[in-house]
C-alpha cells in the first residue's frame, strides 16, 4: 500500500486539556505532523511564533483566505484560526500522521474536504463547572475572555455527536491512555484512493 498519511483531529473547549494530551503522547504514538495553525489572535506569554502558532494581523490572514491556502478556517472567539494546506499536504505524502487542534466549524469543513482520512475526537472537562474552573486557575486570560470561551464552550459541546471518539477529561492519566488509543487507530484509516491502490496490488495488478 502507497505509505500515505492520515488525519486525527482534536477539538474540545479551550481549558479541557488538548494540547497538554498531545505533549504528553510525545512519542507513544509514533513519528506524527502536529498542524501548526495560524491565528489573528495575540500570543499567550510563553507561546512563541511558527511553534504554537504562527501569529499574523488581518489583513494577512484576509489576504491567505483570498489566496485560497487554507484548509479550513473559522472564527473563533472573535480571531480567525485556520490550517495553511500546503505542509498538511506534503506531511500527507511523507506518510505522517497529522493532527490538527481546531475548533468544531473547522472540523466541519475539513470532513467535507477529507473525510476518508479524518478521525476525529472530541475531549472536555466532566462537568461545566469544572471547565470554569480550569480556565480560573490557568490564569492566561481575563475575565471577559474566559467568559467568551465559557460561552463557546456551550455551544461546541453540542457538536459531540459528529465526532468518532469523546475524551472525558477528569483523571489525566486516563484520558492520555484514550488518546494513545485513538491516534494509534487514526493512524490505520486509509483513504479511499489509498485503499483501491491496495486492491490492485493485492491482486498482483
Ligand atoms: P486558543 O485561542 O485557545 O489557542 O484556541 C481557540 C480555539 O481555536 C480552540 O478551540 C482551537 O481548537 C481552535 N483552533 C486553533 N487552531 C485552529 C484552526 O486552524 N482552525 C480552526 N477552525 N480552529 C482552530
Amino acid at each position: 500500500m502507497s505509505n500515505f498519511g492520515s488525519i486525527l483531529i482534536i477539538s474540545g473547549p479551550s481549558g479541557a486539556g488538548k494540547s497538554s494530551l498531545i505533549k504528553a503522547a510525545g512519542d507513544k504514538i509514533g513519528d506524527y505532523y502536529f498542524s501548526i495553525s495560524t491565528t489573528t489572535r495575540a500570543p499567550r506569554e510563553g507561546e512563541r511564533d511558527g511553534i504554537d502558532y504562527f501569529f499574523v494581523d488581518k489583513e494577512t490572514f484576509e489576504a491567505d483566505i483570498r489566496a485560497g491556502e487554507f484548509l479550513e478556517y473559522a472564527q473563533v472567539h472573535g480571531n480567525y484560526y485556520g490550517t495553511s494546506l500546503k505542509p498538511v499536504r506534503e506531511a500527507l505524502e511523507a506518510g505522517k500522521l497529522v493532527i490538527f487542534d481546531i475548533d468544531v466549524q473547522g472540523h466541519a469543513i475539513a470532513r467535507e474536504r477529507m473525510g476518508d482520512l479524518i478521525t476525529s475526537v472530541f475531549v472536555t472537562t466532566p462537568t461545566l463547572e469544572e471547565l470554569k474552573r480550569r480556565l480560573k486557575h490557568r490564569g492566561t486570560d481575563n475575565e471577559t475572555i474566559i467568559q467568551n470561551r465559557i460561552e463557546n464552550a456551550l455551544i461546541e459541546i453540542e457538536y459531540i455527536t459528529a465526532y468518532d471518539f469523546l475524551i472525558v477529561n477528569d483523571d489525566f492519566e486516563k484520558a492520555l491512555d484514550s488518546f494513545i488509543a485513538v491516534a494509534k487507530a487514526a493512524r490505520l484509516k486509509k483513504g479511499r484512493k489509498q485503499a483501491l491502490q491496495f486492491i490492485n496490488k493485492w491482486r498482483g495488478q
